[in-house]
């Protein structure tokens, strides 16, 4: 299989871009204001869910997997580096992780989440975004771990969208979808769109609050409005539109494994 040349890969429908929109961590108001809003438009999420905070809204989150919205993995105790010195410990900075212990947790998260909401994760968030174990010379890069468990891995803060016949699987770039206008979350999914891209968007809280971490529930209702009205617009969970590009595009290995 050869693959396509940049702008020239076939999205389902004969349509030209893909958008999906995520949120991690499992915040409260992500299931409790951003699932209701989706569903009123009949779009699909995806939520990168940390098992603790799941739990405290275990039947909501069970409700929005039973209605479609997909559930992904963002590990056990959402390790990131150790410079996080308000939150992150020593015991779960990425600095002083290892390998095994990344994978044996990764695990361990997708059988909480089997086990709790009757799913098995098929993406992946990386905490922070951050996808590397250790320091200096002996710093490993953690995604091929991620390419062998998943069938996307969804990376952050990205300076781009993704271009479905170049982009790495298993560490797919995402744009912030908290505190932008709906103006901005326009221009963004029209410039992906025009390049025949994937846009993923990715938030935490859901609501009016102005914290740098909350998407506007007023942005996200105009934006679903307008996802709606532009039928050359396929909005898929990350799985969804990720199993189309590894069935389209050679990939290897991850699309040899999962598709
Ligand atoms: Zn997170």
């Amino acid at each position: 299989m050869k693959n396509p040349r940049p702008g020239t890969f076939r999205w389902p429908n004969g349509q030209r871009g893909a958008v999906s929109l995520c949120w991690d961590d499992a915040r409260p108001s992500s299931v409790d204001v951003g699932v209701p809003l989706l569903d009123r438009f009949g779009i699909k999420g995806t939520f990168f869910v940390l098992p603790r905070n799941m739990a405290r809204q275990l039947k909501k989150w069970r409700s929005a997997a039973a209605h479609g919205h997909e559930i992904g993995n963002h590990t056990i105790n959402h390790p990131c580096m150790g410079n996080f010195i308000g939150w992150q410990t020593p015991e779960t900075m990425l600095e002083n992780y290892t390998l095994e212990r990344m994978e044996r947790e990764i695990l361990k998260a997708n059988r909480v989440l089997e086990a709790s909401v009757g799913v098995t994760p098929t993406s992946f968030a990386y905490p922070c975004a951050q996808t590397y174990v250790g320091r200096g010379v002996r710093l490993r890069s953690y995604i091929p771990l991620v390419a062998r468990h998943f069938v996307v891995g969804r990376s952050g803060f990205s300076e781009t969208y993704a271009s479905p016949e170049r982009c790495d699987l298993a560490q797919v770039p995402s744009l912030d979808f908290d505190c932008k206008s709906f103006g901005q979350l326009r221009a963004m999914v029209d410039a992906a769109v025009a390049d025949r891209c994937w846009l993923i968007l990715t938030g935490h809280e859901v609501g009016d609050g102005r914290t740098k971490q909350t998407t506007s529930a007023k942005a996200l209702e105009k934006l679903c409005a307008y996802l709606l009205g532009r039928t050359d617009i396929w909005t898929g969970t990350v799985t969804a539109v990720g199993r189309h590009i590894a069935a389209s595009v050679k990939h290897p290995p991850i699309a040899a494994r999962l598709r």
